[in-house]
This record gives structure tokens, C-alpha cells and sequence, in this order.
């Protein structure tokens, strides 16, 4: 178990991946239920930490906006591949390079050949899900890489249950650097939490900042274990005790 000392609460960032971390994962990502109360809880540790709440998610920041509305100050999307880092303030898209459109033809034509699998476009990469056709992982991934294999833009990265085509460069270690630069995260001790392999970047950086990363599966169990430490975390007015 990963478990690093939490910084004081009063100076903490907190930086939360959304699917498996603050949402139960769903059958197809369209079908996630934001848990009531979440957004009330995030809002008061959002007005407790200054304002320093945002989510990191490989999902658009406007999928973010849908489910949360206004409660995290700062959205980064995309894996880094897009930001907002102050409420109303525009997106920005550091200067990635898009996928051919070649490749989402061809990666349209993969997903099609393994019934239950599913393209998921993003503005700046694409992926095949997989949940509904478990088996077929392996042969997603083949099609998927044979696309980047000489690509010195683009890499393959692995999601629960789904094969990402990416710009290299957006990932949520980068999307942490962003956001620390800017207030009211700038100068607070970022505080990471995330249930996947793509997070992991993400802590790694929260940890380079002097604070903490934290895997969901090792600390808190499940997002229902997130949520119900977020709830006391908010209710204390500082962090709860972990599991
Ligand atoms: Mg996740």
C-alpha cells in the first residue's frame, strides 16, 4: 500500500481524476451517475482549500461541466490535452498535434470488427473502449499500435478497460504542472487522486511538489471509499483519517 503523509489540510491542493475515482465506473462512459451530495461536498472543500479543487480526467472539459456543473474551480481534460484553469475562463489546448484523420477511419473500421467495442472520439486522440467485449483487448491493442508504430507524435495508453491513441505530451503529470502555476494552486501542496494507470503520472507529480499521491484501489478501496472520505474531509473542515 502507497499511502504518502498527507500535507497540512489548510495548504492542500486537490487534484481528483473522475471515472473510478469520484464516479463508479459504468458499463459505457455515458452511463456514469454522479452520486448525490458529491457536488455539495466538492464545493465546500472548494471554499475550505481556497479554492483549490480541480479535476484531472482524460474526458473533455465539457463532459466535466455536464456532470459537476461549477464545483471544481480548475478542469483539466484530455489528459493535459486541454484546461480551464479558472472558473468562466476559456479553454486553452497546448499546441499537440491531432491525430490523421486516416487513423480515425481505420481505428472506426477496428472497433467495428469486435462487436461490444466502441470508438471514443477526443479533440485530440481517440480510443476503443472495451468493457462489453473484455476479450478483445489484445487485439485492439494490436490495431492500435500498428497505427503509432513509427508515429514520433503519438503513443498508446492503456485506460481501465480501453487502448488510448494520445499526442505525446498530454498527460496528467503535465496537466499537474499546469495547473500548480496558477492560483489559487500555486504555492499549495497538490494532493492527487486517481484510480488508473494514467494517473499515475499525475501522482508522481503531486508527490515532486511536496505532496501526495494517492491510488484509490490502496488507500480508499473503491470511489464510494473516495467520496465518503471527501464527505468527512469537507463535513471536519480537515482530512479525515484513512482507511
Ligand atoms: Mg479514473
Amino acid at each position: 500500500m502507497t499511502k504518502d503523509v498527507p500535507p497540512p489540510f489548510r495548504d492542500a491542493a486537490l487534484l481528483l481524476d473522475l471515472d473510478g475515482t469520484l464516479l463508479d465506473i459504468a458499463a459505457v462512459p455515458d452511463a456514469v451517475v454522479v452520486a448525490p451530495g458529491l457536488i455539495g461536498d466538492l464545493r465546500a472543500l472548494r471554499g475550505l482549500l481556497g479554492g483549490a479543487v480541480a479535476i484531472v480526467t482524460g474526458r473533455p472539459i465539457e463532459t466535466i461541466d455536464a456532470l459537476l456543473g461549477d464545483a471544481p474551480f480548475a478542469v483539466a481534460g484530455e489528459h493535459g490535452g486541454a484546461f480551464r484553469v479558472a472558473p468562466g475562463a476559456p479553454i486553452e489546448r497546448p499546441d499537440l498535434k491531432s491525430p490523421p484523420e486516416a487513423w480515425l477511419d481505420q481505428a472506426a473500421a477496428a472497433a467495428a470488427r469486435f462487436p461490444g467495442a466502441f470508438l471514443e472520439r477526443k479533440a485530440r486522440g481517440f480510443g476503443i473502449h472495451f468493457r462489453l467485449a473484455p476479450d478483445t483487448g489484445p487485439a485492439i491493442f494490436a490495431a492500435l499500435s500498428a497505427l503509432v508504430a513509427n508515429s514520433p507524435d503519438f503513443e498508446m495508453m492503456p485506460g481501465l478497460m480501453l487502448w488510448e491513441v494520445r499526442p505525446k505530451g498530454a498527460d496528467k503529470g503535465h496537466a499537474v504542472r499546469r495547473l500548480m502555476r496558477h492560483p489559487p494552486f500555486a504555492g499549495r501542496l497538490p494532493v492527487f487522486i486517481g484510480d488508473d494507470v494514467t494517473d499515475e503520472d499525475g501522482m508522481r507529480e503531486a508527490r515532486r511538489f511536496g505532496g501526495a499521491g494517492w491510488r484509490v484501489p490502496d488507500v480508499f478501496g473503491d470511489a464510494a471509499g473516495v467520496r465518503a472520505w471527501l464527505r468527512e474531509t469537507a463535513a471536519r473542515g480537515a482530512w479525515a483519517a484513512l482507511k
